[in-house]
């Protein structure tokens, strides 16, 4: 496992890195999964326990599913978006840096959902550094958990994955 950088110093613009290249993903062997482009299908991304369902984490998922679901997430038409943040430039708060939806999707599909949502974030300690995730029932916003190191920025995770639904970019 590589050690994370610490925040601004690192020589690399972090936008250009991607997001498995940061942690440990020898065993997966996979490319980048946030790239913000659309897929045909859903890599898993480092972090997710294998086998189990990507969005409950709790019972096994479908063999070959295409999100990585198990049946009764997938039947219930739930899914799992997940954001990687950064530090906004020369300032407070967030900026989302990279992506399992582009910017032009996130807003599309997932506006107002977001801005209906009045739930609390949950910490979930399987998500990486700065990581983010949305998790969708049908098409609204069920909650969001965010990674251990994010807690307690409530306000400004939020508000960061709002301005990333306002942008109309095909990539971050
Ligand atoms: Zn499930």
């Amino acid at each position: 496992m590589r050690t994370l950088p610490r925040l601004g110093l690192s020589p690399i613009p972090m936008h250009c890195v991607a997001i498995t290249s940061w942690r440990s993903s020898a065993r997966l062997n996979e490319p980048a999964v946030m790239v913000g482009a659309a897929r045909h299908r859903v890599k898993r991304a480092a972090g997710y326990p294998r086998g189990m369902c990507r969005v409950c984490m709790k019972r096994p998922e479908i063999p070959d599913e295409r999100y990585g679901r198990c049946e009764q997430c997938a039947k219930a038409g739930r899914n799992a978006f997940r954001f990687r943040l950064f530090p906004a430039r020369g300032g407070a708060g967030f900026t989302v840096k990279a992506g399992e939806l582009s910017p032009h999707a996130l807003g599309q599909k997932w506006r107002a959902p977001l801005n209906a949502y009045k739930g609390h974030l949950t910490t979930k300690t399987n998500l990486g550094l700065h990581e983010l995730e949305m998790v969708t029932a049908k098409e609204r916003v069920e909650s969001l958990r965010i990674a251990p190191d994010l807690a307690g920025h409530d306000e400004e995770v939020v508000a960061a994955l709002h301005d990333a639904a306002e942008r109309t970019d095909s990539a971050w």
